[in-house]
């Protein structure tokens, strides 16, 4: 059992996808560990995507994850981590496969809809970086 981090971003919360969201994710085996709605502040997000601090695509990144309410998720599964990037399909939702959320759901390669952690250590940081050890119920 694998666990891995999601979130439903504001673009997907704001069309009030969040029901058809989850029922992809529990039909596909995955089992909620944790969640959370909550509305991220600019030092959250901007933590949060520290790696990606030198692109272009920062700043315009971190004010729409800013900019409503997201869903943050513990996911768990064999293999969590690539299950739900599958899940999710490719970041640009015009190379997403068919099928995938960000092809039925995302409106551009920003406002794509989901995140999911792209490697297991990453997982475990963006995890700890929202939630206690306590909020998280296997
Ligand atoms: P992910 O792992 O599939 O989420 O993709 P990345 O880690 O490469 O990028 C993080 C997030 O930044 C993506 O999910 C998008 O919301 C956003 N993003 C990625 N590439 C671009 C881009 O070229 N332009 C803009 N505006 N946003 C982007």
């Amino acid at each position: 059992m694998e666990r891995t981090f999601a979130i439903i971003k504001p673009d997907a919360v704001e069309r009030n996808l969040i029901g058809k969201i989850l029922e992809r994710i529990e039909s596909n085996g995955f089992k909620i560990a944790a969640m959370k709605r909550t509305h991220l502040s600019t030092t959250q997000a901007q933590g949060f995507y520290h790696v990606h601090k030198e692109r272009p695509f920062f700043n315009s990144l971190t004010e729409f994850m800013c900019s409503g309410p997201v869903v943050l998720l513990v996911l768990e599964k064999e293999d969590a981590v690539s299950a739900w990037r599958g899940l999710m399909g490719a970041t640009n939702p015009e190379e997403a496969d068919a099928g995938t959320i960000r092809k039925d759901f995302a409106l551009n390669i920003e406002k794509n809809s989901t995140h999911g952690s792209d490697s297991a250590e990453n997982a475990a940081f963006e995890i700890s970086y929202f939630f206690s050890q306590t909020e998280i119920l296997s």
